[in-house]
């Protein structure tokens, strides 16, 4: 039997993954008049339901804006001025309007997720759902093209001009990077996040971070009826040897259930997952033709609100910088990508081990001691609320 032909399909820019980064790309470019088809092992569905990040800086907020993409989130998102630092017996409220005039949105990975499918299914972009076999080839040539199977099981070939891994940790991009060209840094860390979405209005107006010699626990939410939480839990922790009894428990006691006649109110548990802890960053974010954006290029713990946020700002520049390139003929920006995104991601690193450092515990006294002199010193020095203000409520994209 002779083998069925391979599909070809031709593009400006080929894009693997459509979560939020290749979604966000296409439409910027799209903007700028330059074409792509974006390629995505999952379905629409589960790339939309997945639950994850929940905060969006300030220049999140004002990129989507800017791109006619925040009509929902104006109407619907929870403005937040700042958050609140507490360890047992004191909260302190960070104000990051008076200290830096800038805010934070609180508005699901699921809701931006779904505002850039619609945009997009509008627009007619050509998206491959449910592929499989993704391969990427001649990244080196100026005739990359990106191979795979699609959901029908026929064998298709993209061929373009730029070919951008928007394909998060576990994709295929980052390691067609050869290795002799390719550098690593990473971290673990010893613990994980225990985290739970609950039918329960907060017990809050704005985020709680708070230390206690239990670990680590945050209060932060998706809406004025769903709550989302977090404990910090050892590594290795089977979720279901927390009953929901005994996460309300523990949520209560690290959280401060009591002081100053505050409440935590427990509700219906709908989603509960274990999360690693994990820094990383691949460099460069360019080899040849092909660019690295988003969980593709580095991944973030979640403790500084920051991974959605990088990859927003990583394609909020690499969109202008390709247009300038396949529309106007001019390399540079896109030959400057690598270095000015990785500028910012090493400073987003720092800042997520930075707020993780400082709020898990390590079961060492010594440690203890320091974190709570840092927590009081952010919470009672305007340098120090104005340097987590600074960095939690986002540098300006290009920074
Ligand atoms: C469990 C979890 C919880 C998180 N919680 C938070 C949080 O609380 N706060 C926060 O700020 N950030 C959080 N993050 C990080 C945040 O969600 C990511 O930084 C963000 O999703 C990055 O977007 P992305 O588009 O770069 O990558 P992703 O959202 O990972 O999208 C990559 C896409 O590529 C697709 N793909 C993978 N392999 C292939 C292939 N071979 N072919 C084609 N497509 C492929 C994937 O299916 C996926 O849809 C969390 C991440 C995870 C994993």
């Amino acid at each position: 039997m002779t083998p069925s032909p391979v599909l070809e399909e031709r593009t400006r820019v080929a894009i693997i993954g459509a979560g939020p980064s290749g979604m966000l790309l296409a439409h910027l470019l799209a903007q700028r008049g330059v074409e792509s088809v974006v390629l995505e092992s999952r379905s629409e569905e589960y790339v939309a339901s997945r639950i994850r990040a929940g905060i969006l800086e300030q220049s999140t907020v004002d990129l989507l804006r800017e791109a006619g993409l925040a009509g929902r989130l104006d109407r619907e998102a929870q403005e937040h001025r700042g958050i609140y630092l507490q360890w047992p017996e004191e909260r302190h409220h960070l104000d990051f309007v008076a200290l830096t005039g800038r805010t934070v949105h609180v508005y699901g990975q699921t809701e931006v997720q779904k505002d850039l499918v619609a945009a997009r299914t509008a627009a007619g972009q050509r998206v491959h759902y449910e592929i499989g076999d993704t391969a990427l080839h001649d990244l080196e040539s100026d005739h990359p093209s990106v191979t795979f199977t699609d959901r029908a099981g026929r064998a298709r070939r993209v061929a373009a001009e730029v070919v951008v891994g928007c394909d998060g940790s576990f994709g295929p991009s980052r390691a067609a990077v050869p290795e002799a060209a390719r550098r690593t840094w990473e971290k673990t860390y010893p613990y994980s996040w225990l985290g739970i979405l609950a039918d329960v209005a907060p017990s809050t107006d704005e985020l709680i971070y708070a230390w206690h010699p239990d670990g680590f626990a945050m209060h932060s939410m998706r809406s004025s009826t769903v709550s989302r939480l977090y404990l910090q839990v050892p590594n290795g922790t089977d979720v279901d040897d927390w009953s929901d009894d005994r996460i309300w428990e523990a949520l209560a006691t690290r959280l401060g259930h009591g002081q100053d006649g505050w409440q935590l109110t427990p509700g219906p548990v709908t989603e509960k997952s274990v999360l690693p802890m994990r820094s990383f960053v691949q460099t460069p974010m360019r080899h040849g033709r092909l660019f690295l954006a988003g969980d593709a290029g580095h991944i973030v713990p979640p403790t500084g609100a920051k991974g959605l946020n990088l990859a927003v700002a990583d394609v909020g520049l690499l969109a202008p910088a390709l247009a300038a390139w396949l529309v106007d003929g001019d390399r540079r920006p896109a030959e400057a990508y690598a270095e000015t995104a990785l500028r910012r991601v090493w400073r987003c690193t720092h800042f997520s081990w930075w707020m993780t450092s400082m709020l898990h515990t390590s079961g060492d006294p010594f440690d203890a001691q320091l974190q709570l002199s840092q927590l009081r010193w952010v919470a009672s020095s305007e340098a120090g609320a104005t340097g987590l203000a600074e960095n939690y409520a986002g540098l300006p994209i290009g920074f």
